[in-house]
């Protein structure tokens, strides 16, 4: 499976795909394997780090949580919005025909917090839904840094001529 950015190869750790370009840092997750992992593990799905979660992501070597460290992080999201998308949503997701982001801060690693996204686990509609790929994150830095970084990061993004999400 290619980079969704740039095309290149990617390397495969466990489920999650890194692009090997030196350039490039767009990460994705295998979403249709962990969305099986989810289904089987149902039980413990409002949990934080469930063990088939710890374990996924030591096989993908994604860093472990460090108190304090905070990221803001950008994943590219699909043009259109899924055929049940409702009504209401539609008016609130307008598609400028650009290409849509998602901007996001976390206090996890922000690969740890894109699985988050796509299993479900306090995620927004839109990064569960529609993310394809994680472009890239900054940080670390402070909880400061990362609240002031991230409305601006959605704004570069705006003046690009993108639809930008956070939430
Ligand atoms: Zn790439």
């Amino acid at each position: 499976m290619p980079c969704r950015v740039c095309q290149s190869e990617t390397i495969v750790k466990g489920l999650l795909h890194r692009c090997s370009k030196k350039t490039c840092d767009a990460v994705y997750w295998d979403k249709f394997a962990v969305k099986r992992l989810v289904k089987e593990n149902k039980e413990t799905s409002k949990e934080a780090s469930p063990k088939w979660l710890t374990a996924l992501l030591l096989e993908a070597k994604v860093p472990g949580f460090v108190r304090g460290k905070y990221y803001v992080y950008t994943l590219k999201l699909r043009k259109n919005l899924p055929k049940n998308t409702s009504a209401k949503r539609q008016t609130k997701m307008p598609n400028s025909g650009n290409g849509r982001f998602y901007v996001g801060m976390t206090g996890l690693h922000p690969y740890e917090r894109y699985l988050n996204h796509i299993r479900g686990y306090k995620a927004s509609w839109a990064a569960k839904k529609m993310a394809i790929t994680m472009t890239g994150f900054e940080g670390p830095m402070t909880r400061e840094e990362a609240e002031a970084r991230e409305p601006a990061r959605a704004q570069e993004l705006r003046k690009e001529g993108y639809d930008v999400h956070s939430n």
